[in-house]
């Protein structure tokens, strides 16, 4: 394994690879965690009228200051019939429409109020509180565009501008596939020299979150003919991440398996700790990921390459991953050839994010990871990054 890729390097290339599936029409609230096909036009001008941004009189601007009768009123999806003459003014609530021959609304904590007329004291701005038709955004006009990823936000606004249901790529269908005779599901009793399968719930947790459709095949022992039969399934779907056997050990078979099943191999290590024996290869479409079998490693491949690659099979325009700018709380050894990714916790100053490396950063330590909220990447080279060096770091969620 002389040949290691670069982080960037190996993510250009699967991204190349990841060609965004066909779309679907789907309900708008089913949308949620998926990218958007096609730009979602707003059907309709919002707000849909002139609308009151307060409790108020809607009146004429040029009529105030000055002592005006109130002639009606109009509440939320109750408009008056009645347009405002001269001297005159309409009660308003907020969200009621502004009565026409009005063009502004005077909140009502600024009147003297008599019986039948109101005192207003100074003078309105033309437009004051009124929340014109269309101010947010007009019919036709674009609200999400194709490649977004739909969130709460955006599905409020979609709703707002009368959309039902959206253009999205097909969900990815992803396998997943743990190695290792050593292997237990949860809750089985584990026999000596027997640990817990927890990769696979990781990563499905992980895809499912960038709006993969997750099946787990069972679990293989290092047997070449139950890997070949098990990995042969996988191949079914868009992408199939195994886990384990991807090293350099006589019970390493997932690399020479892929390619007895005619998975062209893009690349085999990357220089990164941990995470470093990751392959990755392609048969007809379909993307496969060796990760390697130590859980934080399996953990921060599937966040730096399987996670943007989901993304990119659904359009999306920025894949990711996110990566976001902080300090280093305490100095890091910087190692000469691979890049570190360091479990960290992140705190919100003054001066920006900080984040603390968590105690505890070998690779099999998964439990010590589940302290951390963010991934720090500390490039290569030599001596240390300082504390309060810049870098840039990764959500855990
Ligand atoms: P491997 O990559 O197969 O050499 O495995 C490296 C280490 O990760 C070994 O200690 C394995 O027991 C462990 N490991 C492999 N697969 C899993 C898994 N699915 N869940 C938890 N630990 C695993
Ligand atoms: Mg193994």
């Amino acid at each position: 394994m002389s040949d290691l890729v670069t982080i960037d390097d190996a993510l250009e290339a699967i991204l190349a690879r990841a060609r965004s599936l066909e779309s679907e029409l789907v309900p708008l609230l089913e949308a949620h965690g998926r990218v958007l096909a096609h730009t979602a036009v707003a059907t309709i001008d919002l707000p849909p009228f002139p609308s009151s941004a307060m409790d108020g009189f809607a009146v004429r601007a040029a009529d105030t200051p000055g002592r005006l009768s109130v002639t009606g009123s109009s509440a939320a999806g109750r408009p008056t019939s009645a347009s405002l003459a001269p001297g005159e003014v309409i009660a308003v609530a907020t969200g009621a429409v502004v009565p026409e021959g009005a063009d502004a609304v005077v909140p009502i904590e600024h009147v003297l109020y008599h019986d039948n007329s109101i005192e207003v004291p100074s003078a309105v701005a033309v437009g004051a509180n009124v929340r014109p038709r269309g101010g947010d955004v007009a019919a036709g006009e674009d609200v999400v565009s194709a490649g977004a990823r739909v969130g709460a936000v955006q599905i409020g606004a979609l709703a707002a501008a009368g959309v039902t249901d959206l253009e999205c790529a097909r969900r990815p269908r992803v396998r997943l596939l743990s190695t290792g005779t050593e292997l237990r599901r949860p809750g089985e009793a584990l026999g000596h020299g027997e640990i817990y399968e927890s990769n696979a719930p990781m990563l499905e947790a992980v895809l499912r979150g960038v709006g993969a459709v997750v099946e787990v095949l069972p679990p293989v022992e290092d047997d070449p003919d139950e890997l070949r039969a098990t990995f042969a399934e996988g191949l079914a779907g868009n992408v199939l991440v195994t886990s384990g056997g991807v090293s350099v050990g006589a019970h390493d078979l997932v690399r020479s398996t892929g390619s007895e099943l005619g998975v062209d191999e893009v690349f085999w290590g990357v220089a990164m700790r941990p995470g470093k024996p990751l392959f990755f290869g392609v048969r007809d479409g379909t993307l496969v990921f060796g990760l390697p079998g130590n859980p934080v490693s399996s953990l921060v491949a599937a966040m730096l390459f399987v996670r943007p690659a989901v993304l990119a099979l659904q359009g999306a325009s920025d894949p990711g991953p996110g990566w976001a700018d902080g300090t280093i709380a305490t100095p890091a050894r910087r190692a000469p050839l691979r890049d570190d990714l360091l479990r960290a916790r992140s705190a919100v100053t003054p001066d920006g994010v900080v984040l603390t490396p968590v105690p505890g950063q070998e690779s099999h330590m998964i439990t010590r990871a589940a302290l951390a909220d963010a991934l720090v990447h500390v490039p290569r080279g030599d001596g240390e990054l300082a504390a309060g060096t810049r870098v840039r770091y990764l959500r855990l969620d």
